[in-house]
């Protein structure tokens, strides 16, 4: 083997933060997307990857998670016990041998919670699904954040503004063609969402640096796509801490 091959071959190698797999699968047209073995997600993995570096994830904090992916849903639950909330609208969804799933409707049952609960709260594409406002629910999530509490969360992007129709009367056929899934009842405009952001939190910062966090080196290996850290889309991940 020649050296340039071999060197090749080492810097192309891919491998999952989240279970150290090698193996990876195309999907949604996307390549390497998905972890053959855990069956995470670019975002997912990039999220760990986050969570680890800033060290948010510690025994004894408390943790809200939205529609748990399987693979970070079983590293919580190890690290974290019963001080791990996964939940979801459709508990069902997500239900696994390892835990619990809280049933719990952003739109209604946040507004029924205590004040400042969790250390951390986290969604990946969930926002893109509820039908009540955006504004009003992000309120509600940073109220049962901490003083301290880290917020997380990824959203899909399409086009500058943020288009939403929450009405029952749209067909599947309609949402896929506005919002690019039968079920999503918006997508976010990659301008007009950041400064709703910015005014909720009160912050004028509202994205994790991943750049100042990795090296491109660290996120190509990850499988995760270098152009997700040059602009804002489906692996951008909102960052807040209250
Ligand atoms: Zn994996």
């Amino acid at each position: 083997m020649l050296q340039s091959d071999r060197v090749k071959e080492v810097t192309s190698s891919i491998c999952c933060p989240v279970c150290q797999s090698v193996e990876f699968l195309d999907f949604n047209g996307r390549k390497n997307a998905r972890c053959q073995r855990c069956l995470s997600v670019e975002r997912s993995r990039l999220l760990w990857m986050v969570l680890q570096r800033l060290e948010i994830i510690k025994p004894g904090i408390r943790v809200l998670h939205f529609a748990p992916e399987l693979p970070l849903l079983m590293r919580f639950h190890s690290l974290l016990g019963d001080f791990y909330h996964p939940c979801d609208l459709d508990p069902l969804r997500y239900k696994s041998r390892y835990c619990r799933i809280f049933p719990i409707n952003m739109c209604d049952d946040l507004q029924k919670m205590p004040s400042e609960l969790f250390d951390v709260i986290i969604h990946n594409h969930v926002l893109e699904h509820i039908c009540c406002s955006v504004e009003d629910t992000l309120v509600e999530l940073n109220r049962i954040l901490k003083k301290g509490g880290n917020h997380f969360f990824t959203v899909p992007f399409r086009g500058n503004e943020t288009i939403e129709d929450i009405s029952p009367s749209l067909t599947d056929e309609e949402r896929i063609k506005l919002f690019g899934q039968h079920d999503h009842v918006r997508i976010f405009g990659k301008e007009d969402f950041p400064a709703l952001l910015k005014k909720v939190w009160n912050v004028s910062d509202v994205t994790v640096s991943v750049k100042s966090l990795f090296s491109e080196t660290e996120i190509e290996r990850a499988a995760i796509p270098l152009k997700s850290l040059e602009e804002i889309d489906a692996n951008t991940i909102f960052h807040q801490v209250k």
